[in-house]
């Protein structure tokens, strides 16, 4: 737990969790952010292995979405199961991807992390609207 405490204060942790929160409220699709110190070798490669790992290709819809995040090598990628992946085009993950960099080289995480979170609740909430029996297919909580 002390490697976590390092990564990210408790305080961006509930913002994190609370975007996520408010993402996943308005769609059945499920969102997770996992969060390494460093990442040797191809990013997307990690997510997607990591994506496995975490069962998130076991949705109902197919509809997660991963982010994947290493603080200090700076390596970000996303993931989306095949349902979601299906219905976006390329230049949605391009746009999200450039759009949290943005926040990134600007020294800010969290809100990197937090509009990307937004922007996927978005586009989820369009093709995976929230259904009555909605259930929590995947904890909201960050992944270390
Ligand atoms: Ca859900
Ligand atoms: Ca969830």
């Amino acid at each position: 737990m002390l490697f976590k405490k390092k990564l990210l204060s408790s305080d961006e942790e509930a913002r994190l969790i609370k975007a996520i929160h408010d993402a996943e409220k308005k769609t059945s699709g499920e969102i997770r952010v996992h969060i390494e110190e460093t990442c040797t070798g191809d990013t997307l490669e990690a997510c997607k292995k990591m994506f496995t790992d975490l069962k998130m290709d076991q949705t109902k819809d197919r509809n997660g979405i991963l982010f994947f995040l290493a603080v200090e090598s700076r390596g970000f990628a996303v993931w989306g199961d095949e349902g979601i992946h299906k219905k976006v085009t390329d230049e949605f993950w391009h746009h999200l991807t450039d759009c949290a960099i943005g926040y990134f080289k600007k020294g800010d995480l969290i809100s990197g992390l937090e509009k990307s979170v937004e922007m996927c609740g978005e586009k989820l909430q369009l093709y995976f609207p929230l259904e009555h029996d909605d259930k929590d297919e995947l904890s909201n909580e960050i992944s270390y």
